[in-house]
């Protein structure tokens, strides 16, 4: 039997896990438009106490925790500050433009971080002609920058100066619990400086479906109303929400694992002609290669055909993304597909 594909493209194809498939079918239900679902209001208070947040709020998808912050925190014509290469500009189909009527003003910043004098650079005076700044973003870890970590003093001096300019601050933590285990520091110290954060347990965390909007209790209640506008009011939740407490209690550690794949990757490709990788930039579980010499979607054609899927992010660059369903063997198994490809 062919062996299956080693894929690399995200965390995002990780399955249910066995554990996760019984809980589901075991679940308590109710109505959660009701609030009567016990499983989805489990889930909630564990990852609102996760983040140290009052309120917490279950939501279909990542995209619309953050695009449901940005509905809170801001009115149409006003602006956002955010990366120039984050998820909620770069990969959330316009939605701030389209649904919150919100402009974004982009800040420069390698692998997706940046200081408060970037941000205090972005700022203007208040006078009629300018768009109301009411939002700065930050992305942790961040995707398009690899899977970058801001600590949490990074995350603490940049909300500072939007705060002291009356800025809401939210936090895009999709990979939140990967940061967390990089830098060995709880969640709730990276949220701490902000005002709502997203975190997704649909990632590493190997959850099928699921995200949550975590902030006050007055802004969590905003988002509820936000939620059945978009139409992500679900019923009995509790299902998923059954898979997210098992992905919330028992695979947050083992994503060292994945970082340290991700690092096993880099080295053993750093060596290989035509990619170009540093192994010390990989502070998660993602690796950037760049492929000065091919167009990298060439270049993860040739990949795929010899079993190993990744995703090209850039017109000379590759993704690789490890999880729970790529293991060790898996990953040298992939390597020698690099050099093949290298090779012509
Ligand atoms: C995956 C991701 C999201 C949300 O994605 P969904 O597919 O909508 O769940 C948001 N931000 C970042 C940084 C992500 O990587």
């Amino acid at each position: 039997m062919p062996e299956s594909p080693v894929d690399l493209r995200s965390d995002t194809v990780t399955r249910p896990t066995p554990a996760m498939r019984r809980a589901m079918a075991e679940a308590e239900v109710g109505d959660d438009v009701y609030g009567e679902d016990p499983t989805v209001r489990q889930l909630e208070a564990e990852v609102a106490a996760a983040t140290a947040k009052a309120a917490a709020l279950f939501v279909p998808s990542g995209t619309m925790g953050n695009q449901i912050a940005v509905l809170c925190h801001t009115e149409r014509g006003d602006e956002m500050l955010l990366h120039e290469e984050s998820h909620i500009y770069y990969y959330e189909a316009g939605a701030p433009a389209a649904l919150a009527g919100v402009s974004a003003r982009l800040l420069p910043g390698v692998r997706g971080r940046f200081g408060p004098e970037a941000v205090v650079a972005a700022l203007r005076p208040a006078n009629a002609h300018y768009p109301r700044p009411r939002l700065l973003c930050i992305e942790n870890t961040h995707n398009r920058g690899g899977g970058s970590v801001w600590d949490p003093t990074a995350i603490a001096a940049v909300a500072a100066v939007g705060h002291g300019r009356g800025l809401a601050v939210h936090l895009d933590g999709a990979r939140i619990w990967n940061a967390s285990v990089a830098l060995a520091v709880p969640v709730a110290q990276f949220c701490g400086p902000v005002d709502t954060v997203m975190c997704c347990l649909s990632k590493g965390l190997c959850a099928p479906v699921g995200s949550l909007l975590c902030g006050s209790v007055e802004t969590i209640a905003r988002a509820r109303r936000y939620r059945k506008l978009l139409g992500g009011g679900m019923r009995q939740a509790g299902v998923l929400a059954a898979a997210g407490l098992v992905a919330l209690r028992t695979m947050v550690d083992r994503l060292a694992e994945d970082h340290a794949h991700a690092r096993f990757l880099a080295e053993g490709i750093s060596s290989v002609r035509g990619f170009v990788v540093e192994p010390e930039t990989v502070e998660t579980n993602m690796v950037l290669l760049r492929t000065p010499s091919r167009p990298a979607a060439e270049v993860a054609d040739a990949l795929r055909a010899l079993g190993v899927l990744c995703n090209a992010t850039g017109p000379d660059t590759l993704r690789l993304v490890t999880h729970h369903d790529v293991s060790g063997a898996d990953c040298e198994r992939a390597l020698p597909a690099f050099a093949r490809v290298a090779a012509g």
